[in-house]
C-alpha cells in the first residue's frame, strides 16, 4: 500500500530515513545512490484458468541488492499489492539482513491478489504458475533468490513453490533451499513459523535489559504488566502477543484486526482470542472483552507498548499525535510513515526500528537455507554425543559431592539439544547481538537521535565496506 496519507510513496519513505543516516556517516553521494537503488524489478502477467473463466494476475519481484548472494525476502499476496511497495520491501531486505549479519541481498515480491477469495486448490494453480513466472525469468532458485512466507502466505505456499522448482530444476540437489518457510516434514526448520514473533520478543527483552532505555521511553522497569496493544493478528502478531503474554507477562490489553478491535484493560488471554477467530473469523462476540468495529481508533488505545504487525503507513501524520504508546516495536515493515516518525520522535516515543524488530524471520530463514544445502538437521550429530558427556559429568559430579542428583534434575542436564534449541538461541543471540550494535551507535555518535538511524548507520557501514571492497564495475 503506497503512503497515502503522506505525500511520499513507501520507497520514498525508506529511503529519506536511510538519507539521515548516510549525512551521519559522510557517504558519497555515488556510493549513496548505489546502495539504495534497486537494482531489478520483474513484473510478470499470466492468465489462470479459474472456475472456467480466464483471469489475469500480476506479480512482481524486486531485487534490490545483491552484494550478497542469494538475494532473500518475502512474497505476499494482498489485494492492494504495488511495485513501489514491493521495491520499498526488497529495501528494507537488505538493510535488515546488513543489520544483522545474515550474509543475503534483498528482494521482495508480491501477487496483486485477496487470497481469501479463491480455494485451496484455485491458489495452489495460482502459486505454481507464478512460480513458473519466476523461475523462468531468473529471480528463483536456491543460489540467486529465495523467497519466504509473507503477509497472506505461509508454509502451504511455500512447499507449492518448492514443488514447482523441483520439477523445473530436477537436476539441482538442493531444491529445498529455493524458498523458505516451508513446512518441518517438507524440508522446513523447526521455529520458523513463530521467528519473527519471536524475534520481536527477544528485541523487547534487550530492550528491557538496559535500564536507561526504558527511562528514554519514560517506562518503568520490566516487561511484566507492561500494557500492550498488538496490531495484525495473522503469523506475526499472534505469536508475538502469545510470548510476551505467556513468557514474560505483559498484558495484552488490545488486539486489532481489519474487522475491528478488542480492549480488556485487565489482559486478553490470546490463545483464547486465536480459537475464537480461527472459529468465527472475526474478533467479534469474544466475551469479556470491549469490541469496536473502529480499526483505526485501536491504534490510539492507551498503552505502555504498541506492537503494529499488519501493514504498512498505518501510522501516519493524521494520527500519530492521538498515539499513547511510549514505546513502538515496529513487528510490520513500514508501520510508521516518516512524517508520522518524526512527530513521535518529537513527542520522545521511543522507536524499535522494523528492519531490526521483525528481523527474525529472516534470521531463521538464513538458518533453514543452511540446513537445506548441508542435508542435515542441526543437531543430529551431536546430540548423543552430548548426552554421553552430560551423563559423565553428572556421575562425577555425584562422585565428587557424594549426593546423589535427582531423576528430574539428571533429566534436564543430561538432555542433548535438539533443532529447536539451536534455532532459538541463534536467533535469541543474533537479535541480543543487533540491539547491542544498534543502541552503541545510538550512546556514542552525537549526531544520531534515534534507534532507526542508528540502525541504518550500522547496516550502511556493513553494505558499503562490501561496496568499497569490491568495488563498483
Ligand atoms: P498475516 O497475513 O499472517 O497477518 C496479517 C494480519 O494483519 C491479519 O491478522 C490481518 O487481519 C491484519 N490486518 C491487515 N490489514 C489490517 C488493518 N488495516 N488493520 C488491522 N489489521 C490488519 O501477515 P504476517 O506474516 O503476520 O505479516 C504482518 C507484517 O509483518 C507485514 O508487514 C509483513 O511484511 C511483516 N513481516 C512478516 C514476516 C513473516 O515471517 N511472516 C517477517 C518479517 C516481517
Amino acid at each position: 500500500m503506497s503512503d497515502n496519507k503522506s505525500s511520499v510513496s513507501f520507497y520514498q519513505s525508506v529511503n529519506l530515513m536511510a538519507d539521515k543516516a548516510m549525512q551521519v556517516i559522510g557517504l558519497d553521494n555515488g556510493t549513496a545512490q548505489a546502495i539504495k537503488s534497486c537494482s531489478s524489478v520483474l513484473q510478470v502477467q499470466f492468465p489462470v484458468k479459474i472456475r472456467n473463466k480466464i483471469e489475469v494476475f500480476t506479480g512482481w519481484r524486486a531485487v534490490h541488492s545483491t552484494h550478497r548472494l542469494p538475494a532473500k525476502g518475502g512474497i505476499r499476496y494482498a489485494p492492494y499489492a504495488n511495485q513501489d511497495e514491493v521495491e520499498a520491501l526488497a529495501a528494507l531486505m537488505t538493510y535488515k539482513c546488513a543489520l544483522v549479519d545474515v550474509p543475503f541481498g534483498g528482494s521482495k515480491g508480491a501477487l496483486l491478489i485477496d487470497p481469501k477469495k479463491y480455494t485451496r486448490d484455485e491458489l495452489q494453480l495460482i502459486t505454481r504458475r507464478f512460480t513458473l513466472e519466476l523461475v523462468r525469468k531468473g529471480f528463483l532458485s536456491p543460489s540467486t533468490n529465495v523467497p519466504a512466507p509473507d503477509m497472506g502466505t505461509g508454509e502451504r505456499e511455500m512447499a507449492w513453490m518448492a514443488d514447482t522448482y523441483k520439477h523445473l530444476h530436477p537436476e539441482d540437489i538442493n531444491y529445498l533451499a529455493c524458498v523458505t518457510g516451508k513446512p518441518v516434514h517438507h524440508g522446513g526448520i523447526r521455529g520458523r513459523k513463530e521467528a519473527t514473533g519471536r524475534g520481536v520478543q527477544y528485541a523487547l527483552q534487550e530492550f528491557f535489559k538496559y535500564p536507561e532505555d526504558v527511562k528514554l521511553a519514560g517506562l518503568s522497569e520490566g516487561l511484566k504488566d507492561k500494557r500492550i496493544v498488538v496490531q495484525g493478528f495473522g503469523n506475526v502478531g499472534y505469536h508475538a502477543a502469545k510470548f510476551l503474554s505467556q513468557e514474560d507477562g505483559a498484558k495484552i490489553v488490545g488486539i486489532i484486526k481489519s474487522d475491528g478491535y478488542l480492549y480488556n484493560e485487565d489482559g486478553l488471554d490470546v490463545d483464547a482470542v486465536y480459537q475464537h477467530v480461527v472459529a468465527h473469523k472475526t474478533l467479534q462476540n469474544f466475551p469479556n472483552a470491549r469490541f469496536s468495529t473502529e480499526t483505526e481508533e485501536g491504534l490510539t488505545l492507551d498503552c505502555d507498548i504498541l506492537i503494529p504487525a499488519a501493514m504498512e503507513a498505518v501510522i501516519h501524520e493524521d494520527n500519530a499525535s492521538e498515539i499513547k504508546a511510549k514505546l513502538i516495536i515496529e513487528a510490520a515493515n513500514g508501520p510508521i510513515t516518516y512524517c508520522a516518525d518524526e512527530l513521535l520522535r518529537q513527542r520522545g516515543v521511543v522507536i524499535i526500528p522494523d528492519f531490526f524488530a521483525n528481523a527474525g524471520g529472516v534470521i531463521v530463514s538464513y538458518f533453514e537455507w543452511i540446513r537445506n544445502i548441508s542435508h542435515i538437521r542441526f543437531g543430529r550429530l551431536q546430540r548423543r554425543h552430548d548426552e554421553l558427556r552430560h551423563q559423565h559429568f553428572t556421575s562425577l559430579l555425584e562422585q565428587l559431592t557424594g549426593t546423589t542428583i535427582s531423576d528430574e534434575l539428571r533429566e534436564g542436564m543430561e538432555q542433548g539439544s535438539e533443532e529447536i534449541d539451536f534455532v532459538r538461541s541463534g536467533l535469541y543471540d543474533t537479535m541480543r547481538t543487533g540491539y547491542c550494535e544498534l543502541r552503541e551507535v545510538f550512546n556514542s555518535n552525537d549526531k544520531v537521535n534515534d534507534l532507526r538511524t542508528a540502525g541504518y548507520v550500522v547496516s550502511l557501514k556493513k553494505i558499503s565496506r562490501t561496496y568499497l571492497d569490491i568495488g563498483i564495475y
